[in-house]
């Protein structure tokens, strides 16, 4: 391609509203055009980029025997009632909607597992046709809550979305982690350092997930790792063993003190600490939450019935909304599921604790559908509570001890890790990092099969629902964060294997000098003719203004003819390296094996 005719624009200035270095040089480069809240056009530079993002995924996703379909963007309600999807993606506003001229209502893919699924009952009957892959890389829509930081967060976005059906669960484990290997080899063949950690599996729901991600600082999601053991999870999801508290003068049976005027937990052990208890501590705390659990709309249910839920945990640490979601889930049998959590109000804290909030504890007075301890607190020795009395306090609650007779409670793990709690598996202090979520691979079981009536003959010649998986890439987010961890100061540092081209061939001399266009010219011909994508940058520039559009647009290569020529040489760069002189004569032949080992798939 020749520069003058790629309607080149960069900008000199940082975009305004830009804040992370992917957002800002995309746009710099004219890779992106913002053309809505959370809508991006992708220009011809960026067009190139996911193009190939999709063929690595594609082609590394079909090694693992998957088939490529495509699938309708709108989806049918009727079938999304089948799964039972349809009230909590409303619910929680995450699907978008479009109505036809009949009135009837699409959904707008968030994902497909419901079309994948009523596809696969059409077309797979027999254990016999066992296992199968489909996938496809097509547009989704989420209607998300923030979109930003450019193509990170968007509400359309596209994505290698894939479903597998098996006959076991040990079929499905094969395929899971065939994809995990998949994956891997993608994003190490797109130049990105992606690890899988344990993940929570959020609306897709499933028995077991993990997400890769990108190590960025910029990234949304905390990462705490092992470095001894392995152990990697989302924080959303990670456990780990928290350091008892130190031993303290407790009183040996609960006692009420009047503790007038203090707020905080802070506040409460401050003036303890003055009043005869000198050596209790926010670990010797008991924290608690209350929540107003929503549950999904059904048809014999009030939309979104409002459960109370009380959460403790220890003093000196927070409560993990996703862990207690989860929990509330999974204990709340016949009244869930639960879609969200939000801390009550005050005034709905004054009735579930007959208190002004801030004196909330487990003893009588707590009214509640629904208390769950963190597991760390059970037989933790003497505890402060709130009285469920304004400016009340019980010290030397102890748990189960102490817990009214009535009371029933949920022990759980509720807690949020950290950085230098005890690793799961090795006990060694975990450490934190902050990563892009780029992919993401779930066992979902039999979550949709068996709603959908989705079944195959097995082997006994009965019905089975089918077992299944699901795995997603987020192809135009994984461009984003290629350039996350490939800029400097200049621009972006593409991969080779996703950058918009490969080498650029850049003319230096005096303008109209012939020596100069002819060796471009014969070099960049040269390349072409060897299949490699080639720029020759014949724009009327300075050398300087060309040398700085191709480092903020990425390309990997420059060849520069300019000087050197008079003793028969170019000028190698590769972007963000050492520069040094090649002959003439070799340019080109050097620059396709340069090209060729940086795409060779290892
Ligand atoms: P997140 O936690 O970032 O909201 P998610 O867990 O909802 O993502 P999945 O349902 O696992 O996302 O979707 C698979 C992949 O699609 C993600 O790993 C991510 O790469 C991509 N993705 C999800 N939401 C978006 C979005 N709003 N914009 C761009 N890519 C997205
Ligand atoms: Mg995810």
């Amino acid at each position: 391609m020749r520069a003058s005719l790629m309607n080149l624009v960069t900008l000199r200035e940082d975009p305004a509203d830009a804040e992370i270095a992917s957002h800002r040089l995309l746009l710099r480069a004219g890779y992106l055009h913002k053309s809505g809240s959370g809508l991006y056009l992708y220009g011809p530079l960026m067009h190139r980029v996911i193009t190939k993002v999709q063929a690595i995924v594609a082609e590394e996703i079909s090694r693992t025997g998957a088939l490529q379909i495509t699938m309708p963007i709108l989806q049918e309600q009727a079938l999304w009632e089948k799964s039972g999807r349809w009230a909590a993606y409303q619910a929680t506003r995450t699907m978008l909607t479009v109505k036809d001229r009949n009135d009837q209502v699409f959904g707008l893919a968030p994902t497909a597992e419901e079309v994948v699924t009523d596809y696969a009952a059409a077309v797979v009957k027999s254990y016999r046709q066992l296992p199968v892959t489909f996938f496809q890389q097509h547009t989704k829509f989420r209607d998300e809550i923030r979109p930003r930081f450019g193509l990170m967060r968007v509400k359309e976005f596209i994505m290698m979305d894939a479903y597998s059906f098996h006959a076991s669960d040990e079929s499905l484990a094969e395929t899971y982690a065939a994809m995990r290997v998949a994956y891997t080899r993608a994003f190490r063949r797109m130049g990105l350092e992606a690890f899988a950690v344990e993940a929570d599996a959020g609306a897709i729901g499933g028995t077991g997930s993990h997400e890769f991600m990108v190590a960025a600082d910029v990234g949304e999601d905390a990462i705490l790792f092992c470095a001894e053991s392995g152990y990697a999870a989302n924080v959303e999801r990670a456990t780990g063993r928290i350091a008892a508290a130190p031993g303290w003068n407790a009183p040996a049976a609960p006692q009420v003190v009047a503790t007038p005027n203090v707020g905080t937990i802070a506040d409460v052990i401050g003036f303890l600490n003055r009043n005869g208890f000198a050596d209790a501590t926010a670990a010797h705390a008991l924290k608690c939450v209350l929540f107003v659990a929503k549950t999904v709309p059904s048809a014999t249910k009030q939309a979104g019935a409002d459960v109370s839920v009380a959460a403790f945990v220890r003093g000196d640490r927070e409560v993990n909304e996703v862990k207690l979601l989860n929990s509330v889930n999974r204990h709340l049998g016949a009244q869930g599921p639960v879609l969200s959590l939000r801390p009550m109000h005050p005034e709905e804290v004054r009735a579930a604790t007959g208190a002004e909030p801030g004196f909330a504890g487990p003893g009588d007075g707590l009214k509640v559908a629904v208390v769950i301890i963190d597991q760390t607190l059970k037989d933790a020795g003497a505890l402060i509570a709130g009285a469920n009395r304004t400016d009340h306090h019980v010290v030397g609650v102890q748990l189960p001890r102490d817990l009214p007779a009535d009371r029933t409670v949920v022990w759980d793990d509720l807690t949020t890790i950290r950085a230098g709690d005890g690793c799961p598996l090795s006990g060694q202090p975990l450490a934190e990092r902050r990563g892009i979520e780029v992919g993401h691979v779930f066992k979902l079981g039999t979550k949709y099969s068996a709603p959908m009536h989705a079944e195959f003959t097995g082997q006994d010649s009965k019905l089975h629902p089918f077992i299944m998986g699901c795995y997603g890439i987020g192809s135009s987010r994984v461009a984003a964060a290629a350039v996350e961890q490939h800029n400097d100061a200049d621009g972006i540092r593409w991969p080779m294997a996703i950058a918009p081209y490969q080498v650029v061939v850049v003319p230096a001399g005096k303008p109209g000098d012939a020596a100069t266009t002819t060796a471009a010219e014969g070099i960049y011909q040269a390349l072409l003719a060897s299949g490699i994508e080639a720029l020759l940058d014949d724009r009327d520039a300075k050398p300087g203004v060309k040398f700085k559009d191709w480092d903020l647009v990425g390309i990997p290569l420059r060849i520069v003819c300019g000087r050197g020529l008079a003793t028969g040489e170019v000028e190698f760069k590769p972007r963000g390296g050492e520069s040094a002189n090649v002959p003439v004569g070799e340019a080109a032949a050097r620059a396709i094996v340069l090209v060729r080992a940086a795409l060779a798939v290892v």
